[in-house]
């Protein structure tokens, strides 16, 4: 079998699709995206698959080998998460020839379904609370909302008391055991962070994540010195080499690799595997579409510490399309008591709605992130 050819899709809301075209008739789909830089890493995705069209799709682990060392510079956010959609298509490939699901040949489940959360926005406690009651009632056992909105190295605790009110409000309105997990988005420094982390240690959250900017990772030894909530973070972190020095520090709980962003099915594996020695725990950051969930679910089914998955259904992203427009049987994720079964089908187990990819990438978007500025007028971590 050869790769005979590759299209991408920019699709709303913000994503971009990645379809591989075999000479057997077999393709296979991925979501190589950053969100705000899909065009960015469309282009990396056409430059690396000059090295691939003409060779046998199922060599994964040399294409894997040759995109990420074959560039001579690798690492960072573009060049892996073209990496990770070309892997993902790849494993579809090898999927659908095989007539298997990529866990069984990532070497068999070892869960049926796995533990999702949901978002929770909204800016006053009461809209907080009533949100994830609605998301308890919707059959969720776990939400994840984000801590704070812009927040200065040392700013006024009048800020880490709206947290606070917010994180009780959820607690009251969904009951002692329903799973908080808190997003400080890596918009707070080291001094509120400490601050934030012990604030919020009463209320026994799932988890605070990227309490602070992944680049000071080092700050995460004196937040856990603060709180016994675990520590969670990762999104924006590349591979095991990103990885490794983290895992080694001991200050981290669970790490959330996005599978379309730290070099996909092949990488993310690899990595869940490393923090298994450490025992760490594994969350898989997916805020993305249909494909990139379907991937985590793929390696979720075969790792033992992975303990939760993001997903995007309903997410503030996804104005306009979400999660399930883009697959021809939108059932296939299953979600049921707070989980999400692990889809049966071959290769990456969802069936792509090609018409409805191609049409909606006429509309295509150019989604940004928001820029954020505090009251002096200086830039504000988003
Ligand atoms: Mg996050």
């Amino acid at each position: 079998m050869k790769i005979t050819g590759f299209e991408t899709f920019i699709v709303p809301p913000r994503w971009l699709f990645l379809k591989i075209e075999t000479d057997e008739g077999i393709v296979g789909w991925g979501e190589p995206i950053v969100e705000g830089k899909a065009l960015t890493v469309q282009t990396a995705v056409h430059e690396m698959m000059d090295a691939l069209v003409g060779k046998d799709p199922l060599r994964i682990e040399d294409h894997w080998q040759v995109m990420y060392r074959g560039g001579f510079y690798r690492g960072g956010p573009i060049l892996m998460s073209a990496i990770s959609g070309i892997d993902q298509a790849l494993w579809d490939i090898k999927g659908k020839y095989y007539n298997a699901p990529i866990y069984q040949l990532l070497g068999g489940a070892c869960r049926d379904s796995i533990r999702v959360y949901s978002w929770v926005g909204g800016d006053r406690p009461d809209d907080v609370g009533r949100a994830a009651l609605e998301k308890k009632n919707a059959g969720f056992e776990a939400v994840k909302m984000n801590a704070t909105e812009e927040l200065q190295f040392i700013d006024s605790y009048e800020k880490i008391d709206q947290v606070t009110e917010r994180i009780a409000a959820i607690r009251e309105a969904a009951g002692p055991y329903f799973g908080i997990g808190v997003d400080f988005h890596g918009r707070v420094h080291k001094p509120m962070a400490k601050a934030l982390a012990k604030a919020l240690e009463p209320y026994r959250l799932m988890f605070i994540e990227e309490p602070v900017l992944p680049e000071n990772n080092e700050a995460l030894r004196e937040i856990a010195n603060h709180t016994s909530t675990p520590i969670a973070t990762g999104e924006r972190m590349f591979s095991r080499w990103d990885f490794k020095k983290l895992l080694e520090s001991g200050y981290v709980d669970i790490i959330q690799p996005d599978l379309s962003h730290a070099g996909g099915i092949t990488e993310c594996k690899k990595i869940f595997a490393m923090a298994e020695a450490y025992d760490v725990a594994v969350a898989p950051h997916c805020p993305l579409g249909p494909i990139a969930l379907a991937a985590c679910l793929q390696v979720d089914a075969t790792a033992y510490n992975a303990v939760i998955q993001e997903q995007s259904l309903g997410i503030h992203y996804n104005q306009g399309n979400d999660l399930l427009d883009y697959l021809d049987d939108p059932s296939v994720f299953g979600y049921e008591d707070g989980h999400v079964r692990i889809p049966q089908g071959p290769g990456l187990g969802i069936s792509i709605n090609e018409e409805v990819v191609r049409k909606m990438a006429e509309t295509g978007h150019r989604w940004r992130n928001p820029v954020w500025r505090h009251r002096d007028g200086t830039v504000a971590e988003w």
